[in-house]
């Protein structure tokens, strides 16, 4: 079981608040970890390892309002940093996390690649990445990622992040989600305890 949390807010710590919360969601094991932030000149910034997040400290020079996080437990690829979400899009745009497994993922893939869409990885996870950019430019972010994740066979949570926008999206069937409204600030997360330092109102 994976974990995932997401933060938006003002304060310039998004990086440092989802480090916080995938540590509180280490009990569900996992064999890699990564967050993605976007920086103040929109683009994203990757921080992916494999191993215990222990003592990680984050690239400084990275203030962010807006970030995602993830620890994986693989099940499609081995465990490598090419491997640990979250993954992006061909142009780096989008960044996406996800918990599950997508079971039609290959006949995906076999699309995108011949609408000349590369990949980095071995997972089943990077196609949902790669699907959104697809749809994206013909309905729109928050569309693409619904018309992306109706795709997918399978138990699946997602969450994309929109760096031209500075907003994420997300999705699921079955996977847990969990949303948090602070004030000025939002969250999501894959276990309540990890959002109820910040805020009591979650959404199940
Ligand atoms: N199936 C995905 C992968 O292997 C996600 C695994 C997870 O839920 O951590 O990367």
């Amino acid at each position: 079981m994976c974990g995932i949390f997401a933060y938006i807010g003002k304060n310039g710590l998004a990086q440092e608040i989802v480090l916080k919360g995938l540590k509180s969601l280490e009990y569900r094991g996992y064999d890699s970890w990564g967050i993605a932030a976007v920086k103040k000149n929109g683009l994203i910034s990757l921080n992916r390892k494999t191993g215990k997040i222990g003592k990680a400290v984050l690239r400084s020079g990275t203030a962010a309002n807006i970030a995602i996080g993830h620890t994986r437990w693989a099940t499609h690829g081995g465990v490598s940093v090419k491997n640990a979400h979250p993954h992006l899009d061909c142009k780096g745009h989008l960044a996406l996390i996800h918990n599950g497994i997508i079971e039609n993922y290959s006949e995906i893939k076999i699309k995108l690649i011949k609408l000349g869409h590369r990949f980095l990885s071995d997972t089943d996870s990077e196609v949902a990445a790669h699907l959104v950019e697809e749809y994206y430019a013909k309905i729109g972010f928050q569309q693409a990622v619904i018309a992306a994740f109706r795709e997918f066979k399978g138990l699946n949570a997602i969450i994309v992040l929109d760096a031209r926008n500075k907003v994420f999206a997300a999705a699921k069937n079955g996977s847990p989600l969990i949303i948090g409204k602070g004030i000025n600030e939002n969250f999501l997360a894959s276990d309540a305890h990890a959002i109820l330092p910040y805020t009591r109102k979650l959404y199940f």
